[in-house]
């Protein structure tokens, strides 16, 4: 038979779903993919059932439920002061990854270039290549993610069409600066491009920091897509609500090819993802104060097991240096190695990065886990520790 898409061909299952399952058959500890393993607000999640109830279970409309979009614009300016017409700049996907999609597909002709930032997001870079566009890499390194603006301008050409890229960040916990976003925003607007922005960490920042949305940069309003998740923002990463802000003069291309990829989203989630939007300050500075609680849970204890933990403002995840615990193999190595013998999942950070010669030495953590799980995960790590070093001292 012919072959089919070489691309997809080529392409293999995502990491996360392949060590989900790696944890699943070891009875290991899964902080690998990134998802809670506590449910979403009650009342959110009540709002859903109470939805299904009542009769509107037919094809909502195509850019999503009025109102979501009208909470997705009250949140724009009640957090960020960005004012946002619910009619014509809201368009509601199935997930931030379909709203990624979407809006690549809004911008991208085949043979545009578009800069992307490693560590990446793992649909990123296929979805450019199917939509036939030229990813151009720009690279942040561990221990300190710094963008290299040297390089990311010399990323941009005149044939540039877009930048996508993602903070607070996965999997390096990064919140991007303002001083970041003004040099991003600078170079958009010299190249006359837009940025895709996946935001959807945007409630989780710790210790102060706070997410910025290059879209509040001057000169950027009409420029960006803004991304966000439910799954993120509620908890409840199952549900694939995802939603895009942008200008008026963007939003038609999202929405067709929201049209031809999904078309609507589950009208009774979106109900109730518009109820948890408009959920009380108190809420949001919990849900980011509930998370830096478990954040600090698993760094320091990874910490006191000898790992060299990166510091992680924002995002479900702590990355840690694999070499400081003594470890010579690879990320991958000992992501399968620590699943297998300690019973304790996570993700090799190489698995961020496609360009050659990634840092293969780190390890990526979900800390959004009850802290019961997290105390276990350590202990487990830390009595495969102590195996490991009486087997090499038997050794000799
Ligand atoms: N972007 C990033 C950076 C993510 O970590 C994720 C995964 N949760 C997504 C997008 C996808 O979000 P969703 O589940 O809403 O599709
Ligand atoms: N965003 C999640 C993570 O980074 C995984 C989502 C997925 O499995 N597609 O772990």
């Amino acid at each position: 038979m012919k072959p089919m898409n070489d691309l997809l061909s080529a392409t293999g299952t995502t990491i996360f779903t392949v060590m989900s399952a790696l944890a699943v058959q070891h009875g290991a500890i899964n902080l690998g993919q990134g998802f809670p393993d506590y449910d979403g607000p009650p009342d959110v999640v009540k709002a859903a059932a109470d939805a299904l109830m009542d009769g509107r279970n037919q094809y909502p409309p195509l850019t999503g439920v009025p109102e979501l979009r009208q909470a997705v614009a009250a949140a724009n300016k009640r957090f960020y002061g960005i004012e946002v017409d619910p009619d014509s700049e809201v368009v509601v996907t199935s997930g931030a990854t379909e709203a990624i999609t979407a809006a690549l597909m809004a911008v991208l002709n085949p043979g545009d270039e578009c800069v992307l930032i490693e560590p990446l997001y793992d649909t990123y870079l296929p979805v450019v290549k199917l939509l036939g566009a030229v990813p151009k890499l720009v690279r942040l390194s561990p221990p300190k993610w710094e963008l290299p603006r040297d390089e990311l301008a010399a990323a941009f050409s005149s044939r540039t069409k877009a930048i996508l890229f993602n903070t607070p960040m996965n999997p390096t916990g990064k919140v991007f600066t303002t001083a970041e976003l003004a040099f991003i925003a600078d170079l958009v607007q010299r190249h006359d491009c837009y940025a895709v922005c996946d935001e959807v960490y945007e409630h989780l920042t710790y210790d102060g920091w706070s997410h910025i949305p290059l879209m509040t940069l001057p000169g950027m309003r009409e420029r960006c897509f803004r991304i966000g998740s439910a799954g993120k923002t509620f908890n409840l990463t199952g549900w694939k609500v995802g939603y895009v802000t942008c200008d008026r003069a963007l939003a038609p291309n999202v929405a067709k090819a929201h049209q031809n990829l999904t078309f609507t989203t589950a009208p009774n989630l979106q109900r109730a993802v518009a109820v948890g939007l408009a959920k009380d300050d108190a809420y949001f500075a919990g849900l980011s104060g509930q998370l830096a609680d478990r954040r600090d849970l698993l760094a320091e204890g990874l910490t006191a097991l000898g790992f060299q933990v990166l510091p992680a403002m924002g995002s479900y995840f702590v990355t840690a240096d694999i070499r400081s615990i003594g470890f010579t193999g690879d990320d991958v190595a000992f992501c399968r190695m620590l699943t297998e013998e300690a019973k304790v999942t996570a993700i090799p950070v190489t698995a961020f990065y496609a360009g050659a010669n990634p840092p293969s030495h780190y390890a990526r953590f979900a800390f959004c886990k009850n802290e019961s799980v997290l105390r276990e995960a350590l202990a487990r790590i830390g009595a495969w520790m102590e195996r490991r070093a009486g087997a090499q001292r038997a050794a000799g």
